[in-house]
């Protein structure tokens, strides 16, 4: 449709609104005010004391990302866009751009310090969902060019970020019909990847040993990509907190307090005792998942 009078249109052409960054509420509070002429609001109190955005108690996505922490240090850590994107917490991710680059820039990252005659250990990581919309091409690329490096598939069953929808690795569709499951591991076979693994991630120890065992084998001649798809479904989908096995657990008195669990790892279950400054679990928030217990290097956290 052709507008006659531009002139009467405010918005982000004449910078009624802002003419970039996202219109969140803040943002729109303060144009409704230009344009109403109404005095601003009280602001209501902030809930409790501000904490940055986290992954849930219990994400597998959590265990993976300390995994690779724990196995690979020194590593590049390329990701991509979805709820795992939040491992950047975790000091596991260092580049985000858009879907599938995690794939793509690994690659490019691995080329670049070829020819300059460098070595360092890459660890891309994307979650299923993305790689299923954006990641094959991109590794096919890899694939074909020779690249070396070790793609962690981030596999919970679910596109989390957006509400839940089935991921093409499912037999279901969004409004509950049958489907026909891809399933993950046979298409990264197709990509032309020989070597895929698949492991849960709250098996951390195992984990951290498999992303080791995993880097060494990629630099022998005939290495090439290594896939790990770290599978284990969201605690958010329906049913499967129920499912899984919970574990009470307490901190002892053997705690140290060294933050590592609470820190490093985040568990957003986790927290100090602001007078004895240990450890302590939160139940309300705990979902159970046990994998705290091989974090702790003290071996404070245990079964009730
Ligand atoms: S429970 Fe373990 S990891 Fe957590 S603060 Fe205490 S000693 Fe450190
Ligand atoms: S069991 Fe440990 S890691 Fe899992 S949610 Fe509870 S406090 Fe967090």
């Amino acid at each position: 449709m052709q507008l006659g009078r531009r002139d009467r249109i405010r918005g982000r052409g004449d910078g009624s609104v802002p003419p970039q960054g996202e219109l969140v509420p803040d943002v729109i509070e303060e144009v409704l005010q230009k344009f109403s002429g109404l005095a601003p609001g009280k602001k209501p109190p902030a809930a409790g004391k501000p904490r940055r955005p986290t992954l849930c108690p219990g994400c597998p996505h959590r265990a993976a990302f300390y995994a690779i922490r724990q196995a690979l240090p020194q590593a590049i850590y390329l990701s991509d866009i979805g709820c795992y994107t939040l491992g950047r917490n975790l000091g596991a991710v260092d580049t985000v751009l858009c879907m599938g680059a995690a794939i793509s820039q690994a690659s490019g990252f691995y080329h670049a310090h070829r020819m300059r005659g460098e070595d360092r250990p890459i660890v891309a990581t994307i979650g299923d969902s993305t790689f299923y919309h954006a990641g094959i091409p991109a590794l096919i690329n890899a694939v074909h060019t020779g690249a070396k490096f070790i793609l962690l598939i981030l596999d919970n069953s679910t596109t989390a970020m957006t509400g839940d929808q089935p991921t093409p690795g499912l037999d279901r569709l969004a409004d509950g019909k049958p489907a026909k499951a891809v399933p993950l591991e046979d298409l990264v076979k197709s990509c032309g990847v020989q070597e895929v693994k698949i492991i849960d991630p709250y098996r951390l120890a195992d984990l951290t040993r498999l992303i080791k065992e995993t880097e060494k084998g990629l630099r022998s001649e005939n290495g090439g990509i290594s896939v790990i798809i770290s599978k284990h479904p969201c605690l958010m989908s329906p049913g499967v907190a129920k499912a899984q096995a919970s574990f009470r657990l307490e901190v002892a008195d053997d705690c140290i307090s060294c933050g590592i669990c609470y820190q490093d790892f985040e568990c957003p279950a986790l927290g100090p005792d602001p007078q004895t400054g240990m450890a302590r679990i939160d139940p309300n928030l705990c979902s159970g998942c046990g994998v705290c217990v091989n974090v702790c290097p003290q071996g404070a956290i245990k079964q009730k």
